[in-house]
């Protein structure tokens, strides 16, 4: 038994309380009691504590937060050839797969997947490439809950023409993805009493044929398993889906049976109101990723889709890794996008980074401080001087806060993170390791040209 008695708890099914005990049992909230109990039970205190459901990350590439740190920011007009993705982001994703081993991928992973729990975030939904697979054994050796989505391509390789655009080219991999997935699910998945899930992530509705998309629909049915799919997330797609069927991302994945619960549109950044409105009468969820467009000059349309009714999840996509300074970005913008001072509230958005992202994975037994919930709680130090003195616990976070001051962390009942630091393992040694790693693909990358030389030349004490 666990007793934690922060100052303040909040979730968004009961709302803000203070002065308020939660115990835990095995994996699960048992209760949330007024009177401190008299239980024999660990117990952990905290006197400015903000006590709520772990953060979930809805949409994220957790390797690439340190592979592109700094890397991708502050692009000048002349760095790159064409568009970020498709001349930086994806071309660099995929020669750092192939340089390094799969232990040096792993170490990388393992280090961004540390600062993710030390932030705060319990749940995270990442699609990664096939060479990570080291990720699961990683996420769950620290304790992290996660929705490991495996990309899939029908057309694998990605290159750019003479004008910039991107040009899909490779021999069918709509079969070696779509086994990969299957045999991971088999031997990986774990369901709601574990922390590994396994899931279907095709890339896009670009890369992927209606063949592979209708039959990653009827698997993921028949397993129950989640899918994450980019989705009207540039013009670009946009364009090439319109070329290929004939109408726009939305309706497309939705004539292949992937606009519903249990589906993840990340982005949807260039969707339009009808579109959006397609997807919430659908059941299914927008993740978005405010920091990652933001860093490419573009603000994600929060206002809209907060004002539209969809479910709304939020991811890092590899940008931060750092819930709470999303979760800013993503309020920064509702705010400044809609004229109104109350759009895009602390509580609004937390409501999203915790039940609706839980429901979104069909998991209503996480993102919630209820009895019979799972035990995925963050306390949060309130204490520090950014933060006094308090007037709404959940404002000072929002507007305020930062990750790091995620004092406590639990996953599935087990302290994972006390007094800021992991309980199990060594975070200074798994912050080596995934430095050098990154290191050695910086220099590899640049070497064979997957790192632009007009970016190369531009490190800080080359
Ligand atoms: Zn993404």
């Amino acid at each position: 038994m666990l007793v934690v008695s922060p100052r303040w708890l909040w979730c968004a099914e009961t709302g803000l309380r203070e002065g308020a005990h939660l115990i835990v049992k095995g994996d699960r909230i048992v209760d949330v009691v007024a009177e401190r109990p008299t239980l024999d039970a660990e117990r952990i205190e905290l006197e400015d504590g903000l006590l709520t459901p772990g953060l979930i990350n809805l949409h994220n590439h957790a390797m690439s937060a340190p592979l592109f740190r700094g890397l991708a920011d502050d692009i000048r007009p002349d760095d790159l050839p064409g568009h970020i993705l498709f001349s930086l982001l994806m071309p660099l994703g995929n020669s750092v797969a192939d340089i390094l081993t799969p232990e040096a991928m792993g170490d990388a992973t393992e280090m961004a997947l540390l600062e993710c729990l030390m932030t705060g975030t319990t749940g995270m939904l990442d699609v990664w490439r096939h060479q990570q697979h080291a990720f699961v054994t990683r996420a769950t050796g620290l304790g992290l809950r996660t929705w490991s989505c495996p990309y899939m391509y029908t057309v694998p390789n990605l290159s750019m023409d003479a004008a910039g655009k991107p040009v899909w080219s490779g021999e069918d991999a709509s079969d070696r993805s779509f086994d990969f997935v299957m045999r991971l699910h088999a031997e990986r998945h774990q369901g709601p009493d574990g922390l590994a899930s396994i899931g279907f992530g095709p890339h896009g509705p670009d890369s992927n044929s209606p063949e592979l998309l209708r039959r990653i629909d009827r698997a993921s049915r028949e397993l129950g398993a989640i899918v994450s799919i980019h989705c009207a997330q540039n013009p670009m797609e946009i364009a090439a889906v319109k070329a290929a069927h004939g109408k726009g991302s939305v309706e497309h994945l939705a004539d292949c049976g992937l606009l519903r619960p249990g589906v993840i549109l990340a982005h949807a950044m260039f969707a339009t109101d009808e579109e959006i409105g397609m997807v919430r009468d659908a059941g299914a969820t927008i993740a978005s990723c405010p920091l990652g467009f933001a860093r490419s000059g573009r603000g994600v349309p929060m206002a809209r889709l907060l004002d539209s009714g969809v479910r709304l999840g939020i991811g890092t996509d590899g940008v931060t890794l750092d819930m709470v300074d999303e979760l800013r970005g993503a309020a920064i913008l509702a705010k400044t996008q809609s004229g109104k001072p109350s759009a895009g509230s602390a509580e609004r958005l937390l409501t999203a980074a915790t039940r609706d992202s839980a429901d979104a994975l069909q998991r209503p037994d996480l993102g919630r401080l209820t009895p019979g919930s799972r035990a995925d709680l963050v306390l949060f130090d309130l204490s520090g001087p950014r933060y006094q003195p308090v007037w709404n616990p959940l404002r000072a976070l929002i507007t305020n806060g930062q990750g790091s001051d995620a004092h406590t962390v639990i996953t599935a009942g087990e302290v994972r993170v006390r007094d800021r630091k992991l309980v199990r393992g060594d975070a200074a040694a798994v912050t080596r390791r995934g430095r050098a790693a990154i290191e050695q693909a910086w220099a590899e990358a640049a070497r064979q040209g997957a790192i632009p030389a007009s970016l190369a030349s531009q490190r800080a004490f080359a």
